[in-house]
């Protein structure tokens, strides 16, 4: 194999997917609803499956994105960010937000360009970087020992200018955070466009969990932040936005400038992405935004989903506080972190050279049926502390009985 791709065989994904299915572990894992989609995203690609002289859903479209995609996309972030995105030259739709972040790393990395990724991180970003012959520089954010609240994990932003240098080229946000389940503050964001300002750096900021949130008004998109639609590149998530992952339908939203290397690849990697299901999105979005402008309780997005995920996030921290964890309670997205340490678990760690949570997080799938995420994934430097991390990350975006079957598996553990 190339030598980019060496030490990267197989992601936690990877591992703790296929665990959880040898096991028939309840699943708490991957990120991702197991509720059914939405019957209205459903009914739509049902009707244009239902018309196969549609030219428009069943052959290439526009290899940037479909019009009636970009179009009503350009909409809803024109509304958002507050400024005019323009539908031709500021929306790239991808294979998911993956993609859009592959292209962006790809089309603006030369080899030796450094990137600041804020840890923990969501794991595709530093191989990415890599791939595109990149160094990922991590800053960690820290955290008490005895945080009670995802708010708890904050930047230094000292430490992170400080490790800027003349290499710097970008600079990676996630907001609401995956693992943490943080909202950035207003405040934080426009320290980080300070920074970005000042050093001039291009910032991507992975915002896929922008509608999962308690209440619209607490997501402070970064693009909309004084000045920084011109330097950032938003990435979106229609598997997130509605709840149907496996779509796999993302974008990349900024200026056209910051857009025209990412173009170039996917003109010649891609050329375009899955046409009927470009427009079921767009149809869907024609659908759900205005009734999340006018009443966001009515809408699918956002709001609409708020009371459904407090409901449950706070059912799991309960459960999980049953079962002797320490929960770090979510303010946004789909995730939740547990400390286990007061856990009695009785594995034998002395010829083990893994980090303490993966040991916990396998024997907790095999032995007990629940499936969970090591913490420590989530950085990419192995550091002694990380050795003996005591965290998992649950996802408690999952249908009630779900819950309930984990609410059963962790009582026994309390
Ligand atoms: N960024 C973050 C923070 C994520 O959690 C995910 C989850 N898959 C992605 C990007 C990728 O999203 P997609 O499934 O649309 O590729
Ligand atoms: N984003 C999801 C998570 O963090 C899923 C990632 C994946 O399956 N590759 O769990």
């Amino acid at each position: 194999p190339a030598d980019r791709v060496v030490g990267h065989e197989d992601s936690i994904w990877m591992e703790f997917t296929k665990l959880a299915q040898t096991h028939q572990a309840v699943n708490l894992g991957q990120g991702f609803p197991d509720s059914p989609a939405p019957k209205f995203i459903t009914d739509i690609l049902k009707d244009i499956s239902a018309k196969p002289d549609l030219t428009a859903a069943h052959q290439y479209t526009r290899g940037y994105g479909h019009p009636e995609l970009t179009n009503i996309l350009s909409k809803m972030y024109s509304h958002l960010y507050n400024v005019n995105v323009s539908p031709m030259n500021d929306v790239l739709i991808t294979v998911g937000a993956y993609h859009a972040l592959y292209y962006a790393f790809l089309g603006w990395i030369n080899p030796g360009d450094e990137v600041i990724i804020i840890e923990p991180a969501f794991d595709c970003y530093s191989p990415q970087v890599k791939f595109a012959g990149g160094i990922p520089v991590p800053i960690s954010m820290t955290v008490p020992e005895d945080a009670f609240s995802a708010s708890q994990f904050t930047i230094d932003f000292k430490n992170l200018e400080a490790k800027i240098s003349d290499k710097t080229k970008m600079l990676v946000i996630n907001n609401p955070h995956n693992p943490t389940g943080k909202l950035f503050t207003r405040q934080e964001l426009e320290k980080l466009a300070e920074i970005a300002e000042k050093h001039n750096l291009i910032v991507i900021a992975d915002e896929v969990y922008e509608f999962h949130v308690w209440k619209k008004e607490d997501m402070i998109r970064f693009a909309s932040l004084r000045g920084m639609y011109n330097r950032t590149i938003s990435i979106g998530s229609a598997g997130k936005a509605f709840s149907i992952t496996g779509w796999k339908l993302g974008w990349a939203i900024g200026p056209q400038n910051l857009l025209a290397p990412l173009k170039a690849i996917h003109q010649n990697c891609v050329f375009t992405c899955s046409s009927p299901t470009q427009l079921a999105i767009a149809e869907a979005f024609k659908i759900d935004w205005p009734k999340f402008l006018k009443k966001p309780k009515e809408s699918y997005l956002a709001t609409g989903l708020s009371g459904e995920l407090i409901q449950k996030s706070n059912k799991l921290a309960h459960m999980l506080a049953k079962g002797g964890f320490r929960p770090i309670a979510p303010q946004a997205g789909y995730f939740m972190l547990a400390n286990y340490s007061n856990h009695n678990h009785n594995i034998d760690m002395s010829q083990e050279t893994d980090p303490a949570d993966f040991v916990f997080a396998r024997w907790l799938c095999s032995e007990k049926k629940l499936a969970v995420i090591p913490f420590s994934a989530f950085y990419s430097i192995q550091t002694e502390k990380m050795k003996n991390c005591n965290f998992i990350r649950l996802c408690y975006f999952k249908k009630d009985a779900t819950l309930t079957d984990a609410k059963k598996i962790l009582k026994k553990l309390g």
